[in-house]
């Protein structure tokens, strides 16, 4: 017959104990919840660091921000000042811009990760908008050597 176990309370281990389950061996396992405080200090801490709320980090603010500026010549200093779409450089008069791959509105969080960074020019970065998440990265260095 099939022998309902009690369900647990599925929020709870949202909070994920990460420590060895205790129970197995000596039996079914009760599961005990820290205090909300514990988990609230756990949750907090497994949370990657973020510099900006959300909110900034889709802002039009942003890109005042000195962390923005720091990480955009990164990318610019990693890739160099040449669109990874068409090749256009500031010699041949291309403004660059330093481009979320995932768009800050929709990916807050990857808004200072320089791996969600590319160096386009001004044309394809506005040609490219919010709906379009090309890596042109890829394209630009399996392409033409
Ligand atoms: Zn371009």
């Amino acid at each position: 017959m099939s022998k309902k176990k009690p369900r647990l309370k599925a929020r709870k281990f949202l909070f994920g104990d990460s420590r060895p389950n205790q129970g197995t061996q000596n039996g079914p396992v009760k599961a005990r919840p820290p205090t909300p405080q514990a988990a609230a200090a756990a949750a907090e801490a497994q949370r990657e660091p973020r510099l900006f709320p959300d909110a900034v980090a889709a802002s039009a603010e942003f890109l005042d921000t000195y962390e923005w500026r720091r990480v955009r010549m990164q990318a610019l200093k990693k890739y160099g000042a040449k669109c990874m779409c068409c090749g256009a450089t500031p010699a041949t008069g291309a403004v660059m811009n330093v481009d979320h791959i995932r768009p800050r509105r929709l990916f807050p969080e990857l808004a200072l990760d320089i791996n969600n960074l590319q160096v386009l020019c001004h044309e394809c970065n506005h040609g490219k908008g919010n709906w379009d998440m090309t890596d042109w990265r890829e394209i630009a260095m399996s392409g033409v050597g």
